[in-house]
C-alpha cells in the first residue's frame, strides 16, 4: 500500500484520467480510479493490476462515497470528443453538473484539495487571441458545443462557489487540445481521426477549409502540467496547453507526410460553431508554476503514430 497521498480520480479509464493516475503511482499516491465506461476503456486502466490502484465502476452523477481519507479529488470525468459530446448531450451535462456536484461534496467531506478539468471550450469561438484566463469567452449558448462548454463552464462555477462558500481548496485546468497514446482510433477528434485515416491510406477528413486553428499539446507535457498546478496553491484557472497553433490543414499534411501516406485531403462541411482560432496564453502557467511544454509537435505526433499503428496491427 502507499504511504503517499490518497487520490480519487473521476474518469480515469479515460484518456486523461489514466495518463493522471500513471503519474501519481509513479509519484507515490494511492489511487482510487472512478468511471462508468461511456467514453473510458477499461484497456486504459489494465496495466495497473497490482498497483496502489483501486478501480470503481460507477456514474458520478450518483453521489459517491468512499471509505477513508482521500487528500485529492480529480474531477476528470466527461465526454471530451466533439462527436462524443454531441451523441451524449445529456449525460456530458449531467457530469458537468450533478457529476462536478459529488465530486466536490466528497472533497469537501473529505477536506480534500479539489481540482477540476476545465477546457479551452470555455472561451467558446473567441475573439481575443491569444486566450488568457481573464478572458469571459464567446460561447453560444444554444448551438450543438453548448451542452459540453456550458457544463464546463457550469462546472468552474460549482467550483469557485464551493471555494468562495466552503473554504474548499479548489484547482481549474483550462486544458487546451492534447493528443497522444491512449486516444481512440475512433475518438473523432482531429489527430486521432487523420492518423486513422492516414494509416490506412482513406482519404483525409479536413473540416471546412482548413484554415482554422489549434495548438496542440502532448500528453506527456500536460499531465505535468496539471500535476504542477495541482501541487500549488493556485487557485484561480490556469491554462495549460501548447501556444505552438497551426493550422488544421497543416496538421492533415503533417501526418500524412509523417505516416508515409497515399492518403488525400478531402473538405467536408464545418460544423456549427467549430472555433476559428485557439490558442493558449500560458504566460499565468509560466510565472505560477515554471511549467511549459517541452515535446515538439512533430516528436509528439510520431510518438502517437507508434501508438495508432499499434491499435491497427501495423507496428
Ligand atoms: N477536424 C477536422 N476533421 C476531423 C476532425 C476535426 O477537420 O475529422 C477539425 C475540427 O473541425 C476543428 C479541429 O479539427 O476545427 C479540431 O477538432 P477536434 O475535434 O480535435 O477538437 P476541438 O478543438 O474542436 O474540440
Amino acid at each position: 500500500m502507499a504511504s503517499g497521498p490518497r487520490t480519487v480520480i473521476t474518469g480515469a479509464a479515460g484518456f486523461l484520467g489514466s495518463h493522471l493516475t500513471d503519474a501519481l503511482l509513479a509519484k507515490g499516491h494511492e489511487v482510487v480510479g472512478v468511471d462508468n465506461l461511456i467514453t473510458g476503456d477499461e484497456a486504459n486502466i489494465a496495466h495497473l493490476a497490482g498497483k496502489a490502484f483501486t478501480f470503481v465502476r460507477q456514474d458520478i452523477c450518483t453521489p459517491l462515497t468512499i471509505d477513508g481519507p482521500v487528500d485529492y479529488v480529480l474531477n476528470w470525468a466527461s465526454p471530451a470528443s466533439p462527436i462524443d459530446y454531441m451523441e451524449l448531450p445529456f449525460q456530458t451535462l449531467d457530469v458537468g453538473s450533478y457529476g462536478t456536484r459529488n465530486a466536490l461534496e466528497l472533497a469537501r467531506t473529505k477536506k480534500a484539495v479539489f481540482m477540476t478539468a476545465s477546457t479551452s471550450e470555455v472561451y467558446g469561438d473567441p475573439l481575443e487571441h491569444p486566450q488568457k484566463e481573464s478572458y469571459w469567452g464567446h460561447v453560444n449558448p444554444i448551438g450543438p458545443r453548448s451542452v459540453y462548454d456550458e457544463a464546463k463552464r457550469f462546472s468552474e462555477a460549482q467550483t469557485a462557489a464551493y471555494h468562495r462558500y466552503h473554504g474548499l481548496d479548489t484547482r481549474i485546468v483550462r486544458i487546451f487540445n492534447t493528443y497522444g497514446p491512449r486516444m481512440r482510433l475512433k475518438d473523432g477528434r482531429a489527430v486521432p481521426a487523420f492518423m486513422s485515416q492516414a494509416l490506412t491510406n482513406q482519404d483525409v477528413t479536413v473540416f471546412g477549409d482548413g484554415s482554422q486553428t489549434r495548438s496542440f499539446t502532448f500528453v506527456s507535457d500536460l499531465i505535468a502540467g496539471i500535476i504542477a498546478l495541482m501541487e500549488s496553491h493556485v487557485v484561480e484557472p490556469v491554462n495549460i496547453g501548447n501556444p505552438h497553433e497551426v493550422t488544421i490543414e497543416e496538421i492533415a499534411r503533417t501526418i500524412i507526410e509523417l505516416t508515409g501516406s497515399t492518403s488525400r485531403i478531402i473538405y467536408n462541411p464545418l460544423p456549427v460553431d467549430d472555433p476559428q482560432q485557439r490558442q493558449p496564453d500560458i504566460s499565468r502557467a509560466r510565472r505560477l508554476l515554471h511549467w511549459e511544454p517541452t515535446v515538439d509537435l512533430r516528436a509528439g505526433l510520431e510518438s502517437t503514430i507508434g501508438y495508432f499503428k499499434g491499435k491497427l496491427g501495423l507496428a
